[in-house]
């Protein structure tokens, strides 16, 4: 057994954006019954508070899936963040220019030549927000944030929210969260620690 998380990320939510969009999610959230308002400590991982599950969290998840729950904490990371997807395996990234599959693992290991370029590029998106990487098919020079994971396994992003161990979110509920984002893009990222 370990933590299981799933995140909701906004794709397009700016630096300045993040924080106001964040406060009007968690509004909506509290108001819904869905996580308590106030803020506690150590109730989820990689922040130092979260907001715990309110009296009505069920409504965000199946039915058949509510005796699994109700989980820990729900952390909203509006700060440049790496959004992965925990363990399993990073297998190969597609190109949003030429749709082309770079593969990043040969089922046994990562592939230093095609990932290599990527993980460097990881490490700079992180530090200063921008990194590009060329596409080893067409040449053309590509956003990090552009590219397709397999799995969905990266997104990197400026607001995210991230509950701990909780039964999957339905798709409605999602839907309903990504509703109050401006019309921006979302992905939905699940992972284990
Ligand atoms: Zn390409």
């Amino acid at each position: 057994m370990g933590d299981h998380f799933q995140t909701l990320v906004d794709l397009d939510a700016s630096p300045q954006d993040a924080p106001r969009l964040a406060e009007r999610v968690v509004a909506w959230l509290v108001a819904e019954g869905l996580v308590q308002a106030e803020l506690l400590p150590d109730c989820v991982y990689g922040l130092p508070l979260g907001r715990m599950p309110g009296p009505n969290w069920h409504r965000a998840v199946a039915p058949q899936d509510v005796r699994f729950g109700p989980g820990e904490g729900l952390a909203v990371h509006t700060e440049r963040t790496v959004f992965h997807g925990g363990q399993g395996t990073l297998e190969a990234v597609h190109c949003p220019r030429c749709a082309a599959t770079t593969r990043l693992h040969d089922g046994r290991n990562m592939v230093p030549e095609t990932w290599g370029p990527f993980l460097l590029a990881v490490d700079t998106w992180y530090e200063t927000g921008a990194a590009d990487v060329d596409c080893p098919t067409c040449a053309e020079r590509v956003p990090l944030p552009d590219w397709t994971w397999h799995d969905d396994y990266f997104a990197f992003a400026h607001l995210g929210f991230q509950l701990w161990n909780w039964p999957p979110l339905t798709t409605e509920f999602r839907t309903r969260i990504t509703g109050l984002l401006d019309g921006h893009r979302t992905t939905y990222l699940q992972g284990k620690l």
